[in-house]
């Protein structure tokens, strides 16, 4: 796929034009925050009422993605669409693109949203993966089971995301259990991966197909949801290096316009291996915001603009801890506890319930090195969340 240099043919988005966001969540308030600061105006469009991202918005449009007329309104007053949320259905994602620039473009979005598609896509693109086997029945379960045994995982092909949708197999006797909880649908069975540990980058392609990448940044979850992360990661060169590469294979085999992030498994023994794509901002970025000297959000801002892509260069080791729902448990966290901690910057989405599992905000802590940044991080984190 190559459509050449398009930047010759698409004028860019200037300030005072409008970016539309499909999506409203807290990656669209950050990236609206940014657009507005740099005199761009925002239309978000989600299915929520009052959006964390609607406080940085000139123009909220509330309505379900799959209604026709909204969606065609909401395009029609915007001069390019991008995305805080990848999953919204096709269909309507044609009817933008049928009338303003959609970056990333609809291609992005017909390979990564399913999750067996994504997996066809890289692999014939010969990215390296785990094994894995497309199941599309019961029966195909019990046969894939002989070539990929457990350990392994079988995941729902649509709609999953922070490790829903879900099931790990440790014995051939758990198929059954295993189709019924991923729904009956089509999924993939996936060996499960010793883990050294997980990384991701994020990476923006401009209109003439120049590239900036960031990280690989390092993950740690908890109970499937991103807990924290650091950059830079600590892991070997040569394995930094290789997740650059593959980066950079993916977004140009996908004629990427804009900016999306690619979450890898590092094996145990060094392999290097793609776990999924976002076609959007990540929580693993957030740390952009103070680490780089173009954070994600700005660069996503420029490259769905059509300016060329800005420097991603890391200004200095940084940690970011997610604040989940859980810390609210017991109380308000004791935000005056963050007085002590000079280098940490609070980050809040605004959300009115703190439900357990929700993301409420993040912490950034930047420091000479990762590890005291990470230290810091989780310091100020222990400090502000009631233990009782
Ligand atoms: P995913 O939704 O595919 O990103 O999976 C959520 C989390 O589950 C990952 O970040 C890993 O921690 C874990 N996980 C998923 N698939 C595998 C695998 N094949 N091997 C090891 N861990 C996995």
């Amino acid at each position: 796929m190559n459509t050449g240099d398009r930047s010759t043919q698409i004028s860019p988005v200037l300030p005072g034009g409008t970016i539309g966001i499909l999506g409203g969540g807290q990656l669209g308030r950050m990236l609206a925050m940014v657009a507005r600061r740099s005199g761009y105006r925002v239309a978000v469009y989600s299915p929520e009422e009052n959006p964390p991202a609607a406080a940085f918005s000139s123009d909220c449009v509330v309505a379900e993605y799959t209604d026709r007329n909204a969606i065609e309104r909401f395009a029609h007053s915007v001069d390019v669409v991008t995305f805080e949320f990848e999953n919204v259905p096709v269909e309507p994602l044609r009817w933008i693109e049928a009338q303003v620039a959609m970056r990333p473009g609809l291609n992005v979005f017909e390979t990564v949203q399913n999750r067996s598609n994504e997996k066809r896509f890289l692999h014939s693109a010969g990215i390296p993966l785990a094994p894995f086997r497309v199941i599309p029945s019961k029966s195909a379960l019990h046969d894939a089971l002989r070539e990929i045994p457990p350990p392994c995982v079988l995941k729902t092909s649509g709609g999953g995301y922070d490790g829903k949708g879900q099931f790990v197999l440790r014995d051939p006797g758990q198929a059954d259990i295993a189709w019924e909880k991923a729904g009956g649908a089509v999924s993939t069975l996936e060996a499960f991966v010793n883990l050294q540990m997980e990384v991701s980058v994020v990476i923006a392609r401009d209109l003439s197909g120049n590239i900036a990448t960031f990280g690989p940044v390092e993950n740690h979850h908890s109970h499937h949801i991103l807990d924290w992360s650091a950059v830079p990661a600590r892991i070997d060169d040569r394995i930094a290096q290789r997740c650059l590469e593959i980066s950079r294979e993916i977004a140009g085999q996908l004629d990427l316009a804009g900016l999306i992030c690619i979450e890898f498994f590092v094996a145990a023994d060094g392999r290097v291996l793609v776990n999924e794509i976002a076609p959007r901002c990540h929580n693993s970025g957030h740390l952009t915001i103070e680490a780089a000297v173009t954070s994600q959000f700005a660069q996503q801002l420029r490259t769905v603009c059509g300016w060329n892509v800005g420097s991603f260069e890391l200004l200095r080791p940084a940690a970011m801890a997610n604040l989940i729902g859980d810390c609210w448990d017991h109380g308000t966290p004791a935000w005056e506890e963050l007085a002590r901690f000079d280098n940490v910057q609070l980050h809040l989405y605004d959300k009115h319930e703190a439900r357990p599992g929700r993301k409420m905000g993040h912490l950034t802590a930047t420091a000479a090195t990762p590890d005291e940044a990470i230290s810091q991080v989780i310091a100020a984190r222990n400090a502000i969340c009631r233990k009782n």
